[in-house]
């Protein structure tokens, strides 16, 4: 059985006072429901969230991590202090990392093996674009993406990660993937994923919000959500992880 998953991506929002209120409204409100919650703040706030989630069954992530262990790497955060700030999880190649930061297939199956090397959870991002969408290479990208970090981790590891479909039009955008749409991508990566990917719980994200979550949730594939937008208001998160 896979315990559904609601992530929550702040990506760059949050402030000191904000993160209160907002962490705050989640501890208060989530007492350890069936599915699992968790929040991703900016790295510059794990030390105040992993403060306030104390005690708490909201679990923390990263927005990103290094695929290097220490160094010369300028701005970048290891998969071992990310654990040091209490994180379980940690996002890889979201498509806004794949776009603004050129991060590749091949940076984001190396960062899922310095994660899982770890022992984090890593939530690897895949999705195509409307382009390509619109020109049938959905399946032939998702393809690539997930073959490109089973090939380098090894399927054995699978069950240690998450993966999470978020088709890069649907985010921030307000058009979501059918629950059908979704669950044709989901489907299919399970498929590829062969017998060990049975555990492997597979994400939907992309205008995932509190009126459309249940309907997802409903697809046999569909494990939980990686939330932008709706994941900085409480009862909006909160009913999604209901929902889940
Ligand atoms: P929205 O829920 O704001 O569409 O963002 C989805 C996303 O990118 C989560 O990682």
């Amino acid at each position: 059985m896979r315990t559904p998953l609601v992530v929550g991506n702040w990506k760059m929002n949050g402030s000191i006072s904000a993160n209160k209120a907002l962490l705050a409204g989640l501890t208060e409100q989530w007492q350890g429901q069936s599915a699992e919650l968790a929040v991703c703040p900016p790295a510059a706030y794990l030390n105040q969230a992993q403060q306030l989630l104390a005690g708490s069954t909201i679990a923390l992530g990263a927005q990103d991590a290094s695929a290097q262990a220490s160094g010369a790497y300028t701005g970048e955060h290891s998969a071992a202090m990310l654990q040091e700030f209490g994180c379980r999880f940690a996002i890889i190649g979201h498509s806004e990392r794949r776009e603004y930061h050129a991060e590749t297939d091949q940076a984001v199956a190396e960062k899922c093996k310095a994660l899982l090397a770890a022992g984090l959870v890593p939530i690897v991002c895949v999705g195509e674009t409307l382009a390509q969408r619109e020109s049938n290479e959905t399946l032939d990208v998702i393809k690539r993406q997930v073959s490109a970090v089973t090939d380098f981790v090894g399927s054995e590891a699978l069950a240690g990660v998450v993966i999470a479909y978020e088709p890069v039009w649907a985010i921030g955008t307000g058009l979501t993937a059918t629950p059908e749409q979704a669950q044709e991508v989901h489907a299919f990566i399970r498929q590829q994923l062969g017998s060990l990917g049975d555990e492997t719980r597979i994400l939907y994200g992309g205008s995932v919000k509190a009126d459309n979550a249940e309907k997802l949730f409903g697809m046999a594939d569909i494990d939980g959500a990686l939330v932008g937008g709706a994941s900085l208001k409480v009862d909006d998160f909160i009913a999604i992880g209901n929902a889940a």
